[in-house]
C-alpha cells in the first residue's frame, strides 16, 4: 500500500486508475444497467468476477469513492450506501440473526438507538452499557454476543469511549467490533488503530463537508478473522476469508435491500473528499478555540469539549488521537435564566440547522428536536439537559463565530 498523506492519495487517486480521456475526476456513470457482447461475461459478473451488471450493486464512480474510503482506513474494501443509517442498517440486518445478542454504547445518535430498537421486534437482543467504562462492557457480553457497536466520540453530548480497550477485548472473544467514527473522522482515529472489525461513516457529514449530498460507508479494516463468525451464509465462504463479511453484506443489504448511493451523490462526496484533510484540520482548530472562548464565557453553564481539562475524557482523548485534535463537535448548556430561543434567533452567522460537519458552523438544541422521542428520564441518563445546545464548527474565521454569540447575548438581556 501507498504510505503518501491522506491528502496526496485522495486528490491523484481518479488519475492514477484507467480513465476516460484522462480525467481528473471520476465521471458520474447514470447508467443504471451493463451490457454486454459475450453472455458468459454477463454470468461471470453474477458469479466472483468484479463488474458491473446493475447499479443497485455499485457503479465506477461509487467504486471509485469506495476506494478512497478504503484508502483513508487503510481497510480491505468498503461498501457505499444511500446514507449513514443505511450503512449502519446494512451490517445489523446482514450480519445478526434472531436469537443473537449485541451490546450498544448508551451514548449513541438518536437514529441508531432507534433503528436498534426496532431490531428488538426481529428477535436480536440488546444490551446498552456506558461505554466509557470497560468493566461494564466486560460484564454485559453472554455466549450469545455477537457484536459490539460504539461511536467514537459520540453525538451529542462528545464522550469518548475507551475504544483501545474494546477493541482488545473484541479481539479476545472473537466479537465483531462495529465502529461509528463519523464524529472522529480518519484524520483523528483509523479504526485500525482501535482494532475496529468494521467502520462506519456517514459520508453526508465532515467527509463530504458541504452538506450537498447524503451518503455512507462500511469499510473492513481486515482485524477481524471471519473464518470464525457463525453468521456467514455457505454461499460466501467460496470467497477468500477476508473478503466473506463485506460480500455478505454487499448482497443481502446492497443487492436484497436496496439503499444504494447513486453515482451524483458519490462524485460529490469525492469531491468534497479531496479537502477533507483542510477542512477538517480548521474545523478542529476552530471549534478548540470556540470551546475555551465558551467554557470562560458566563453565557454558559457547563461546555464539554474533549479538548478542554475538564472533559471527563480529556486524557483518553489525548491517547486515541495524538493530540492532533479532539473533534468538532461542541456540548454546551446555556445558562438556564436567558432566554434559548430568543438567543438561538438572534444568531446571525451561525446557522440553526440540525446537520454536522459542515463547512458553515451549526448550532441545535438538542432536547426538543433529536431528542424529542425520547422521555425526560432518558434524556438525563445520557446527559442532555433542556437547554443542551450543540454546536457542529464549521471552517469560518473563529472571530466572527465568537463575536456572533457576543451579539446574540446582547441582544438577548
Ligand atoms: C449523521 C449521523 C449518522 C447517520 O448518517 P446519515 O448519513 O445522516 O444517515 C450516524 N451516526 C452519526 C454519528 C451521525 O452523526
Amino acid at each position: 500500500m501507498d504510505k503518501k498523506g491522506i491528502t496526496t492519495t485522495i486528490v491523484h487517486m481518479d488519475r492514477q486508475k484507467a480513465i476516460e480521456h484522462n480525467a481528473v475526476h471520476k465521471p458520474i456513470h447514470i447508467a443504471s444497467q451493463y451490457a454486454f457482447k459475450d453472455v458468459r461475461d454477463l454470468i461471470a459478473v453474477f458469479g466472483n468476477t468484479p463488474g458491473y451488471a446493475y447499479s443497485r450493486q455499485g457503479t465506477p464512480t461509487v467504486s471509485a469513492l469506495e476506494q478512497k474510503i478504503t484508502a483513508l482506513e487503510d481497510g480491505v474494501g468498503s461498501l457505499c450506501f444511500a446514507s449513514g443509517m443505511a450503512a449502519i442498517a446494512a451490517v445489523m440486518l446482514t450480519l445478526l440473526k434472531a436469537g443473537d445478542h449485541f451490546i450498544a454504547s448508551h451514548y449513541i445518535f438518536g437514529n441508531t438507538k432507534s433503528l436498534f430498537n426496532t431490531l428488538g421486534n426481529l428477535g436480536i437482543e440488546m444490551t446498552v452499557v456506558d461505554t466509557t467504562n470497560i468493566g461494564e462492557v466486560k460484564a454485559a457480553i453472554k455466549s450469545n454476543t455477537r457484536l459490539l457497536f460504539t461511536e467514537s466520540i459520540a453525538n451529542p453530548v462528545t464522550q469518548v469511549s475507551d475504544l483501545k480497550a474494546m477493541g482488545d477485548l473484541c479481539e479476545s472473544k472473537g466479537i465483531l467490533y462495529f465502529v461509528d467514527t463519523t464524529m472522529a473522522t480518519p484524520y483523528l482515529l483509523r479504526g485500525k488503530d482501535i482494532k475496529a472489525s468494521l467502520v462506519m461513516h456517514s459520508l453526508s457529514k465532515a467527509l463530504c463537508g458541504h452538506a450537498n449530498a447524503l451518503g455512507g460507508s462500511i469499510t473492513d479494516t481486515g482485524m477481524f478473522n471471519w473464518d470464525n463468525y457463525p453468521n456467514i451464509l455457505e454461499i460466501y465462504k467460496s470467497y477468500p476469508v477476508a473478503n466473506r463479511g463485506l460480500i455478505q453484506i454487499k448482497k443481502k443489504a446492497l443487492r436484497d435491500m436496496g439503499a444504494s448511493l447513486s453515482s451524483d451523490a458519490a462524485s460529490r462526496i469525492a469531491i468534497g473528499l479531496e479537502t477533507f484533510e483542510l477542512r477538517i484540520q480548521k474545523m478542529n482548530e476552530n471549534a478548540l478555540k470556540l470551546a475555551q472562548y465558551m467554557q470562560q464565557s458566563p453565557l454558559f453553564s457547563e461546555v464539554k469539549y474533549p479538548g478542554l481539562d475538564s472533559h471527563p475524557q480529556h486524557e483518553l482523548a489525548n491517547q486515541l488521537f495524538q493530540q492532533k485534535g479532539y473533534g468538532t463537535l461542541i456540548a454546551a448548556s446555556l445558562r438556564e435564566d436567558i432566554d434559548l430561543v430568543a438567543f438561538l434567533n438572534h444568531l446571525q452567522v451561525i446557522i440553526l440547522a440540525t446537520h454536522l460537519g459542515d463547512n458553515r458552523t451549526l448550532c441545535l438544541p438538542v432536547a426538543p428536536t433529536i431528542y424529542a422521542e425520547m422521555s425526560a428520564e432518558d434524556r438525563a441518563v445520557m446527559g442532555i439537559s433542556d437547554n443542551l445546545l450543540r454546536i457542529s464548527v464549521g471552517i469560518e474565521n473563529v472571530e466572527d463565530l465568537i463575536e456572533d454569540i457576543e451579539q446574540a447575548y446582547q441582544k438577548t438581556v
